[in-house]
């Protein structure tokens, strides 16, 4: 893309004023007073201009934003929301190119960049959502960066036939392999992670495991995880996301956990979750383990809270690990910018010459002020394009 922009009198990250040019899609310079001869201005008015949010951690496939009121009545365990689901998509027809592609457009309002979205596969509707965010992604090539995982939301090897399908979806493309709960969902670990790893060995693609199961049982598999990571040079390949059992109360057990995280260069995903024990961020980060952060799924059959808002994400990220200095929350704004990047394991993303030309405006006097107010986001500019102004798309059909 050749769109040459200058983006006039900002604050990056906050602190000093200058301009930001970006062209053929990158950041050309940055620097204070900026020559604008032939090249399209915007206007910063001083706000703060951080890279653009990276929603690390979300379910485009299954999103009912904007489909009618869905009557949660769902029953209180994981296979009770994961049955129900699987049965809702029928019954509601929910389509995946269609949801994906509202939800995509709602993140890049709020100023997200690069998703990365976990995706179904069952043996009920094989690859249907994987194709429907393939469509997706395409369709919205030039305005958002959108990566999938392979998600076997419904078990691997309980469902004969799953480890096939992801396989295909593999060779379509798909860029990262997905695993769940080894023990609570399949209750057989080892095939499970054998599985997981071993596609991700075939494929030479990273791994991204949903982790929910709790305290010393999320920590055998955590250890698992561990093992795999190692025996495969996999490390800076592997995330875990939600990884609940890092909120147990045996301190000194997890304080091995998150060694061994470090060591493996494993990389933890959090959503700052209100109701459950929760990854210790600043711990995580002190200790040299990379955190990002995602709603996981929006308004879906799972529950009927999110927007897709990573700024309002990083102040429940604070509020959980009950940051309240300017400082704790810098901390959070970097699981949805920096940390988040590292998870999709980015080249090119930040806010310096010859990154990606990907910026957006934040009201605020300082980052955490922007955090707690999370105001519309003035411009969302993906590769040197206005994608987004004051909360609303421009420029998208
Ligand atoms: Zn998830």
């Amino acid at each position: 893309m050749s769109a040459r922009l200058l983006i006039k009198n900002v604050r990056p990250m906050g602190v000093a004023e200058a301009d930001i040019l970006i062209q053929h899609g990158r950041i050309a310079s940055i620097a204070p007073g900026i020559a604008a001869e032939g090249v399209r201005v915007e206007e910063g008015g001083g706000r703060i201009a951080i890279p653009g949010l990276v929603e690390a951690h979300t379910h485009l496939d299954k999103s009912l934003l904007g489909m009618k009121w869905y009557r949660n009545e769902v029953g209180p365990k994981l296979l009770d929301k994961i049955e129900n689901e699987r049965q809702a998509k029928t019954d509601l027809g929910i389509d995946p190119a269609l949801q994906s592609r509202r939800q995509a457009l709602q993140s890049v309002t709020f100023g997200s960049t690069h998703i990365r979205s976990h995706v179904d596969v069952d043996t009920v509707h094989g690859l249907a959502g994987i194709e429907g965010v393939m469509h997706t992604r395409e369709e919205l090539a030039d305005i958002v960066d959108i990566e999938l995982v392979a998600f076997p939301q419904s078990g691997l090897m309980i469902r004969e036939g799953t480890l096939d399908l992801m396989r295909q979806a593999l060779e379509r493309g798909v860029e990262v392999v997905g695993g769940l709960d080894p023990c609570g969902i399949d209750r057989d670990p080892k095939g499970h992670l054998d599985a997981v790893f071993d596609l991700a060995d075939q494929y030479g693609v990273p791994v991204d495991i949903h982790l929910h199961e709790p305290a010393e049982l999320g920590a055998f598999s955590m250890e698992m995880i561990f093992e795999r990571t190692r025996a495969l040079a996999m490390q800076g390949h592997v995330t875990i996301s939600h990884a609940f059992c890092l909120g147990m109360s045996d301190d000194a057990y997890v304080g091995r956990l998150i060694d061994d995280l470090a060591t493996l260069s494993i990389r933890i995903v959090t959503t700052g979750p209100a109701s459950r024990p929760a990854p210790p961020v600043a711990r995580l980060r002190a200790a040299g383990v990379v955190v990002g952060s995602g709603n996981d799924g929006i308004r879906d059959t799972w529950g009927p809270y999110g927007n897709g808002d990573m700024l309002e994400r990083a102040m429940f990220v604070g509020l959980r690990n009950n940051f309240r200095r300017d400082d704790e929350m810098d901390i959070a704004l970097d699981t949805v910018t920096a940390g988040g990047a590292a998870v999709m394991e980015l080249s090119d993303y930040g806010l310096s010459e010859g990154c990606g030309g990907d910026v957006v405006l934040l009201d605020g006097e300082t980052v955490a002020e922007a955090i707690v107010t999370h105001a519309p986001r003035a411009l969302v500019v993906k590769r040197g394009r206005v994608v987004a102004r004051d909360g609303r798309l421009e420029g998208v059909a």
